[in-house]
């Protein structure tokens, strides 16, 4: 079965990956770069619990255990480990007095007191998101499948059946037996070639740091308190090669019909790294490897769509996994496959994400 993924973030790559393990003749069509979007700048933070009592719950617990086995099966090239995670809080005056169940952590500001653990080394992890999304592409290759750099422009359908027949890549045709609409917030744009429910964009800035000293393997969830009575609540992930993700601001921006068109925002850049000095001595003096933006791909509802089109033969969707989408890969694309390949999700059942679901 020939197939054509359309969107090279890390739910096209699990999805390549694991319909090239089914043995289907796999092509990747990516617009820009393999993990050019969100997928190569996100968090790459994974918790096995922290969906339960969602729709995603299954979708979660199936795809960290499969984090776990696909790190072991290919010699983890991307940085996949198990940490504790904390939440933290600084207020914006500096006490004496902290609560008795707060705690302080040596590589913390004074100022910042962890309050609770919310995962340990058994509930969360993390990987490197854009080497686990190009690690995903790469074992996809060595099984078949194919990564064609292009825009696809629209879909082909057979004029009789209205089935799908294959994709444009820049206009020109490409035949496939299915088509699978993979293009993060850019998936809203296949709008114009079927049925497709809302995809919004929502944009998310961070930076790189690289400290001097190592930090501990402990993620942290913050809550900054201004002077003004609001908070900041960025996020910090310290990875295995001794640099140090930051992010937490998020902004309304409109998304640029071109991916390559995203760009940094200097204040914003700026604000992340006056909050990560407020945290810990060794972020203020790390140096400055890279700010990023990207957009998330999210629904009205706050659930990925994924499954068939409806009324379009040989046509799929697999986006809007929002704030989970570095996590959600895995069980999405196995899933994904299974339905693609034999007509039945496998791993998770993928009903509450049908992409034909009442409003
Ligand atoms: C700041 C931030 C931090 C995050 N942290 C975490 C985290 O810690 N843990 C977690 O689980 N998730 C996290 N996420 C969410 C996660 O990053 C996303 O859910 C995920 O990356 C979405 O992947 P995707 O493949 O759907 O989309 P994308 O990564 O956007 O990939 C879509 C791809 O499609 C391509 N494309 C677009 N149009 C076309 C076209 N016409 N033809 C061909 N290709 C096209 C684009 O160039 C892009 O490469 C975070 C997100 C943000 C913004």
């Amino acid at each position: 079965m020939r197939i054509a993924i359309c969107g090279g973030g890390v739910i096209g790559a699990s999805l390549a990956y694991y319909l090239s393990l089914g043995g289907a003749d796999v092509v990747l069509i990516e617009r820009d770069q393999i993990a050019g979007g969100a997928s190569g700048k996100s968090g790459g933070f994974l918790a096995l619990d922290w969906c339960d009592g969602s729709a995603l719950a299954q979708l979660a617990r199936r795809s960290f255990a499969l984090h776990e086995e696909l790190a072991e099966t290919f010699g983890n090239p991307w940085g996949y480990r198990r940490l504790d995670t904390y939440g933290a809080f600084a207020p914006a005056t500096s006490t004496s007095g902290e609560s008795g169940r707060a705690d302080h952590r040596v590589w913390l500001n004074k100022s910042v007191a962890t309050y609770r653990q919310l995962g340990t080394v058994s509930t969360t992890a993390q990987v490197t998101p854009d080497a686990f999304t190009r690690g995903m592409v790469d074992q996809a290759v060595m099984r078949g499948a194919s990564v064609q750099i292009g825009q696809v422009t629209g879909i082909i359908q057979d004029q009789g059946s209205g089935r799908v027949s294959g994709v444009e890549i820049g206009g020109r045709p490409h035949e496939a037996d299915a088509v699978v609409i993979t293009m993060g917030p850019w998936s809203a744009q296949a709008r114009h070639w079927m049925p497709m429910r809302d995809v919004l964009g929502l944009m998310g800035h961070s930076v790189l740091l690289k400290p001097t000293t190592s930090i501990p393997a402990e993620a942290l969830f913050l809550e900054l308190e201004r002077q003004d009575g609001s908070s900041d609540t960025p996020e910090v992930f310290p990875r295995p090669d001794g640099t140090v993700y930051v992010c937490g601001l998020s902004t309304n921006a409109v998304l640029p019909d071109d991916p390559r068109e995203v760009r940094t925002d200097p204040k914003s850049t700026s604000r992340l790294r006056t909050m990560a000095a407020a945290i810990s001595p060794l972020l203020a003096d790390a140096e400055l490897l890279a700010a990023h933006a990207c957009y998330r791909p999210v629904t009205r509802d706050g659930l990925p769509l994924m499954g068939a089109v409806p009324h379009i033969d040989g046509a799929f969707v697999a986006t809007g996994h929002s704030v989970w989408g570095m996590l959600n890969a895995p069980a999405s694309g196995e899933a994904m496959a299974a339905l693609i390949l034999k007509g039945q999700s496998s791993g998770v059942d993928l009903t509450p994400f049908d992409p034909g679901r009442a409003v």
